[in-house]
């Protein structure tokens, strides 16, 4: 009788230990049913201005998100993820209740200390296995640049791109200074070489090759920052777009859309955001990898477009439209 009730004891202490000490709680999303409550959702457990939660990763994490991306820009989802990632990240399906449309799902989920915030400042990788245009949804700059996220991933959804991408942390999440520049913090993801946004870039233009793709990375400024302009489009350098530019064409869809919007792009001056220093940029501008920290752009190549707003023009229904038509 007694040994009997010492193995009910140790089997209860088991079922009560063994997730604890085998698994860190898992921030999934889990109740989010549509792209827009998930991106909401990993921004909200993401770590803040000022948390001092950013952790770099390491070269066999950064090479085994590299493989991970590959795996499912190459349409696959059902996989195991590399040890390296696995206690911390999850992949899954995920069904958009509101058009029925299934996509692969990477995000960071690891909560080790159980705050509801994540860990390490990864973030999310998305991608549409049955998409209709090679193009790219990113926001460098969750939580700052307000909205951003939200607004990146239903244009995303809306335009049948081909994946979405999310910086894992706020940009001064950390108050270490980046040694690639250094007036920038670390958790800087489009000022910062060591983390796995900027790694996801490696592997998508690895992934493409010679193949024509595209990436808008979709930013905020103040109201005040630029004031003759509401929307600035730039390609990562301080240089008049040349006519069947992207960017000219994105301009004109807009103002034929929205006719009082102000919408500028570099060679007449009226705003100084020309991305030159984003380390994504320079790299999709020919900048050899190793050297983006530090080497402006030569020249550009049009694959990379920056777009900075204004507070109150990141509703994502007023710019599908314009960006369907640049991208047919
Ligand atoms: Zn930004």
């Amino acid at each position: 009788m007694q040994s009997k009730r010492s193995m009910l004891l140790l089997l209860g202490a088991s079922v009560l230990v063994a997730p604890r000490t085998t698994l860190a709680a898992q921030l999934t999303c889990s109740s989010s049913a549509t792209l827009e409550e998930l991106a909401a959702c990993i921004r909200d457990q993401m770590p803040g201005e000022d948390s001092d939660i950013f952790v770099v990763p390491s070269a066999t994490q950064i090479d085994a998100w590299r493989s991970v991306a590959r795996t499912m820009m190459r349409g696959a989802c059902s996989f195991s993820l590399p040890s390296s990632l696995s206690s911390f990240m999850r992949i899954r399906s995920f069904r958009d209740a509101g058009n029925g449309r299934r996509y692969c799902l990477l995000m960071e989920s690891g909560d080790g200390d159980e705050d509801g915030i994540v860990d390490r400042g990864f973030g999310a990788f998305v991608v549409d296995a049955a998409a209709e245009r090679e193009l790219i949804h990113t926001t460098a700059h969750p939580i700052s640049d307000m909205a951003t996220e939200t607004e990146a991933i239903t244009i995303f959804k809306e335009t049948r791109s081909r994946s979405f991408l999310v910086a894992g942390a706020h940009r001064r999440a950390s108050t270490i200074t980046s040694t690639c520049q250094s007036s920038m913090t670390i958790s800087d993801s489009a000022h910062n070489v060591a983390n796995v946004f900027h790694a996801t870039h490696l592997e998508l233009a690895n992934f493409y090759g010679s193949r024509p793709w595209w990436l808008i990375q979709w930013h905020g400024m103040a109201e005040n920052t630029c004031s003759d302009v509401d929307v600035y489009l730039s390609h990562g350098m301080d240089v008049a777009p040349v006519e069947g530019d992207r960017a000219l064409e994105l301009r004109d869809r807009l103002r034929a859309h929205h006719p009082t919007w102000q919408v500028g792009v570099p060679g007449a001056g009226v705003c100084s955001l020309n991305a030159t220093t984003n380390v994504q940029g320079r790299f999709l501008n020919g900048v050899p990898a190793s050297r983006v920290c530090r080497t402006p752009a030569a020249s550009y190549t049009g694959r990379f477009l920056s777009v900075e707003q204004d507070p109150d023009f990141r509703d994502p229904d007023n710019w599908i439209a314009a960006v369907l038509e640049t991208w047919p």
